[in-house]
């Protein structure tokens, strides 16, 4: 079996119930195993190829393999050397017991058991140990566990409510996604492409999103084109489009969020990335949206969110090469300081149902 433990979800007092019934839900969604509560940890009856997949639900503080014995000390010492046997050696054995009426105490129980794989044949080592052997004793029965992962930590997606995500073919914004799912958010993927309703090349979105699944639960993207957008531009200053381009999405995200009953609009950026992210711009774009934009790598440097991509496994992926952004709206000269003003007085020369006639082309992608 497999034993989880969590972290942050102690200090949710009355709301308790709650987060640990939607890690129960993410945790079978990740073994196909039913998580049963015991004593402030989620046992599950799966082997250990679901103890990686386990390890990456947001929420898990720690996942281990574990065998289960009676609170007997005999028990414990017999059930610890078949277990110590499939190990790798030398091993350290450490303990725990929540039950303090167990007659001997964390230390006294390690150095019991310890001394016991000693007596038969069992490689020990206190300072240089290749593997751990963890006894935990509950009230009605102990668990012996092997080959702890450490977990991703953050709480169970879903309960913080739904974020619509603009996630674009680019290295930062599956970052953000992660570290909002990361947070108990539920992402509902938007992102805007250049290709002709029907002829949609977004493989690589779906990749991207198809393997952050495990993590964050999410599923479906709304694959929305710009050519309309594009065209009505193409009037405009240059140095301008980007910056109404951003406006753009917000607009539309903002109405996918009121479908979906999302709470706010995640993207990817960074303060003073790129030109569309100076200060003055992100001020003259916010407005676009009436529900706040949410941008969890804001304060990262391009250095940390490549080390933090390469953590989660989406940087290969996000430098597949894709043709995500029409050039039309590149500019050698892009506007770094807009104004509100300004931008909303361009604005009023794109159609006015820009937005509406944007949603029709819209498809919705599950990713399977
Ligand atoms: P990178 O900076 O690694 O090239 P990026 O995805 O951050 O990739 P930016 O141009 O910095 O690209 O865009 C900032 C944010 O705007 C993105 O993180 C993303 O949230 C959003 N975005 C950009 N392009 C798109 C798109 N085509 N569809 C949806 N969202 C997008
Ligand atoms: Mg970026």
């Amino acid at each position: 079996m497999i034993i989880t433990h969590y972290g942050e979800i102690f200090t949710k007092g009355q709301n308790r119930c709650f987060f640990q019934k939607k890690l129960a839900d993410n945790i079978k969604k990740a073994s196909l195993a039913k998580p049963k509560l015991v004593s402030q940890r989620f046992v599950l009856d799966a082997g250990d190829e679901y103890l990686a997949p386990v390890s990456r639900v947001f929420g898990v503080t720690s996942c281990s393999l574990a065998e289960e014995c009676s609170p007997e000390l005999e028990e414990i010492k017999e059930k610890s050397l078949e277990v110590a046997k499939k190990m790798r050696q030398p091993l350290k054995v450490k303990a725990s017991r929540s039950d303090k009426r167990f007659p001997l105490n964390s230390t006294e129980l390690a150095r019991a058991v310890a001394e016991f794989l000693d007596n038969n044949g069992v490689e020990l080592s206190v300072k240089q140990p290749e593997s751990f052997l963890e006894i935990e004793v509950l009230k009605d029965k102990a668990f012996v566990c092997y080959n702890r992962l450490e977990g991703v930590g953050g709480l169970p997606v879903g309960c913080a409510g739904k974020i619509v995500t603009l996630l674009s073919g680019g290295i930062d914004s599956p970052v953000a996604s992660w570290l909002l799912a990361k947070r108990g958010a539920k992402n509902v993927f938007v992102h805007f492409h250049p290709f002709k309703p029907g002829h949609e090349k977004t493989g690589k979105i779906e990749r991207i999103v198809k393997y952050l699944y495990p993590s964050t639960l999410s599923k479906k993207v709304y694959l929305v084109p710009f050519d309309v957008f594009t065209i009505a531009s193409l009037p405009l200053p240059s140095r301008y489009v980007l910056p109404l381009f951003r406006r753009f999405m917000l607009r539309v995200a903002e109405k996918i969020a009121e479908k979906e009953g999302a709470k706010a609009i995640g993207t990817g950026e960074s303060l003073s990335q790129v030109a569309s992210q100076t200060l003055d711009n992100i001020a003259a774009i916010q407005p676009a949206s009436s529900i706040p934009v949410l941008r969890p790598l804001l304060a990262y440097d391009k250095r940390e969110i490549i080390a933090l991509a390469e953590k989660i496994g989406t940087y290969e992926l996000s430098l597949e090469k894709y043709n995500d952004c029409c050039h039309a709206l590149l500019s050698k000269n892009p506007a770094t300081a807009c104004s509100k003003d300004f931008l909303e007085k361009l604005e009023k020369e794109l159609p006015e149902d820009l937005v509406e006639r944007t949603l029709k082309e819209t498809k919705i992608m599950v990713v399977d």
